[in-house]
């Protein structure tokens, strides 16, 4: 193994908490801990994957500065694959910070940077670079279903698929390589056609990876959400029911701070984006409500527009206009207060819009908004949200080298057809390779390494 230090991290979230927890990883865990842990047990010799009960002691006075339960991993067998202690406090920042304080004054242990665990998982092996970009992920992510992607790419989906591509692309390479070697005639024929074939075959495995890349990308960072509509038809009471029923458990990240105020929430798994904006929430006059600028923004960046219209009175040259500015955008019509006698014609409202893009509810009655979750499912996902299939790519820089990649292998196919030597096309294959490799960190750069890891909260 590497020769390499002893680092800590308070690995729970920051704030008031049941328990906090203070890992430790490296080749002095185990014996650094034991300078402050007093205990029945010796766990220098404790086995690995046991936990015990003691204090934490500072060896200067010999004062109790908390009690703790001590867990023990030894490496391999770990999240970094290094011997990891984990120190489980009673929370409080005080008295976690005071324990991780004394670890870093009287040992030999130095404080860990943002995503070290993670990276030295990924030095030592544990995981590959899918994974660990998985594992911030799953950090941030808004919602249940971000939540099992993440999950799903963790345990590595992404990167088998990836492996598997490669694993066909070395074939291939073998194959070229044996007929430059030997070169008869109709073998090297026969080799066209096959380089082709094969080629065209891994770029639709790639484009089937890539067509996952929106869906993926929405499950990442939620479907960003616009709630327009005239003054008093509902709009304020939908986001307040929407938030109030589904709102979204969000991870705080530091350094994350947004201008927009924005609210997560999480429609039967379908993560929405709701834009808080002054405009938005706040202004009353429609047409003045567009032209406020953060509004407008908000309503540009939008990836759905919920259009709300009230049943109950006939529809306004307001609502016209507001159709009208919105044609060609994802947008669903919303017809609320349908507990009250429908006044609207609803006739002259599927003239403008198609009547699968409808749906009606009474958000005072907390009706309809099954109807509303369903559309959504079918206008982002064809409706097959609940589909197994999880394997999603989302990650931008997963998305670039699958386009290089892609790139790579039409040229070669590109190159057969034009009847280039082999000996050439093999550099487009090989091209290909290395970029899926990129992929999953077998050919990546330190500096790179350095930038992923980097975006990683402290402890984890
Ligand atoms: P906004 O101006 O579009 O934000 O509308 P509000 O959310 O402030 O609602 C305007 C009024 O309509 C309020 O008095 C709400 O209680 C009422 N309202 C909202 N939804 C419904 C509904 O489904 N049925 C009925 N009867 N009233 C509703
Ligand atoms: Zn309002």
């Amino acid at each position: 193994m590497r020769n390499v230090d002893t680092i800590a991290a308070i690995s729970t979230a920051v704030g008031e908490g049941g328990i906090a927890v203070i890992r430790v990883s490296g080749p002095d865990a185990v014996r650094e801990a034991k300078k402050f842990f007093r205990s029945r047990t010796d766990i220098m010799e404790a086995d690995s994957h046991t936990v015990h009960y003691g204090h934490i002691v500072d060896p200067a006075d010999g004062e109790v500065i908390e009690e703790i339960l001590l867990t023990i991993m030894r490496g391999p067998r770990s999240f970094t694959a290094e011997d990891v202690v984990e120190l489980s406090t009673h929370g409080g920042v005080v008295a976690v910070k005071r324990v991780l304080e004394l670890l870093l004054r009287e040992g030999a242990i130095r404080i860990a940077e943002p995503g070290e665990f993670t990276k030295r998982a990924f030095l030592n092996g544990r995981i590959d670079l899918t994974q660990a970009e998985a594992v911030i992920d799953l950090i941030r992510s808004k919602s249940d279903r971000a939540f099992s992607v993440a999950m799903k790419q963790a345990e590595g989906a992404l990167s088998k698929k990836v492996k598997a591509l490669r694993h066909q692309l070395i074939e291939l390479l073998a194959h070229i390589e044996v007929n430059i070697d030997y070169p008869e005639h109709d073998v090297a024929e026969m080799t066209s056609n096959y380089i082709q074939t094969r080629c065209e075959e891994s770029c639709s495995i790639i484009d089937g990876l890539l067509k996952t890349a929106g869906e993926g990308k929405i499950l990442r960072e939620g479907i960003v959400t616009a709630i327009v509509g005239r003054p008093n038809v509902g709009k304020s009471s939908l986001l307040n029911a929407l938030v109030q029923e589904n709102k979204a458990i969000v991870t705080d990240i530091p350094g994350t701070t947004r201008d927009v105020i924005e609210e997560y929430i999480s429609l039967g798994g379908i993560p929405l984006r709701l834009l808080d904006t002054a405009g938005i929430r706040e202004t009353s006059d429609v047409v003045e409500q567009i032209g406020v600028q953060r509004s407008r923004t908000a309503l540009e960046e939008a990836d759905l527009i919920l259009l709300v219209l009230n049943l109950n009175e006939a529809l306004h040259d307001d609502d016209r206009l507001l159709m009208k500015q919105l044609e060609g955008r994802p947008v669903i019509v919303l017809l609320n207060k349908t507990d009250l006698p429908p006044v609207l014609n609803e006739d002259e409202l599927y003239a403008i819009v198609s009547k699968e893009s409808v749906v009606r509810l009474s958000v005072l009655q907390e009706s309809g908004l099954d109807q509303l979750e369903h559309a959504i499912s079918r206008m982002f996902f064809g409706g097959e949200l609940e589909s197994g299939d999880l394997t999603y790519v989302s990650n931008v820089r997963h998305i670039t080298l699958l386009g290089h990649a892609r790139q790579a292998l039409v040229d070669a196919i590109e190159a057969t057809e034009a009847g280039i030597p082999i000996d050439i096309v093999q550099i487009d294959v090989r091209n290909a390779w290395e970029q899926l490799g990129e992929m999953i960190g077998d050919s990546v750069s330190e500096s790179l390494i350095d930038q992923i890891f980097s975006q990683f909260c402290l402890g984890k």
